[in-house]
């Protein structure tokens, strides 16, 4: 199996090692690709990548969290109490203690909790933010969807798998 055997000119999906997708790229890069052994020939127009690429959440979705964002998926609604009034952004983890400023770590919060929580933790609170199941869109998961290319279709669900598996990851999420 080499370059020859991808579909000419055609735009061809790049999966990482464990075959979650990365990107659509031009025909002429998966041929350079593949001539350099980065990449392994799985079908007309799919390659995969021989070294798994850690690549951030945030770089994946390629969608920032806007404070509008954050308020979309946690359904415009405290992750703590509940309510829907007085909505502030609450950083799970504080960013004073490392916490990052992304998706996995940002959750609407009313006024009262996020100035009861302060700079503490969950655990050190004793409150654990309730999650809805919406989840973020990337742009290339819509692409995947909307495709006609049926050996990129079936890709679609390792992004689910890969959402979840990331957010688990996080101690807090498992309460
Ligand atoms: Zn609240």
């Amino acid at each position: 199996m080499n370059y020859k055997d991808l579909e000419p000119y055609r735009d061809v999906l790049l999966l990482n090692a464990d075959h979650n997708p990365i990107s659509i790229i031009k025909w002429r890069r998966a041929v350079v690709l593949l001539l350099k052994e980065r990449v392994k020939f799985i079908s007309k127009r799919v390659v995969c990548l021989k070294n798994y690429v850690r690549i951030p959440f945030e770089k994946l979705l390629s969608v920032k969290p806007t404070k509008n964002l954050v308020k979309k998926f946690g359904n415009y609604q405290c992750a703590y109490c509940g309510i829907f009034e007085n909505l502030t952004i609450d950083h799970v983890i504080p960013l004073s203690r490392g916490g990052p400023h992304t998706f996995d770590n940002l959750v609407p919060a009313c006024r009262n909790c996020n100035e009861e929580k302060g700079n503490r933790t969950p655990e050190e609170w004793g409150k654990f933010p309730y999650r809805t199941h919406y989840k973020p869109k990337s742009k290339l998961e819509i692409i995947l969807k909307k495709s006609n290319v049926d050996e990129w279709r079936e890709y679609v669900y390792s992004w689910n798998f890969f959402f979840t598996y990331h957010l688990y990851s996080f101690q807090y999420f498992l309460l």
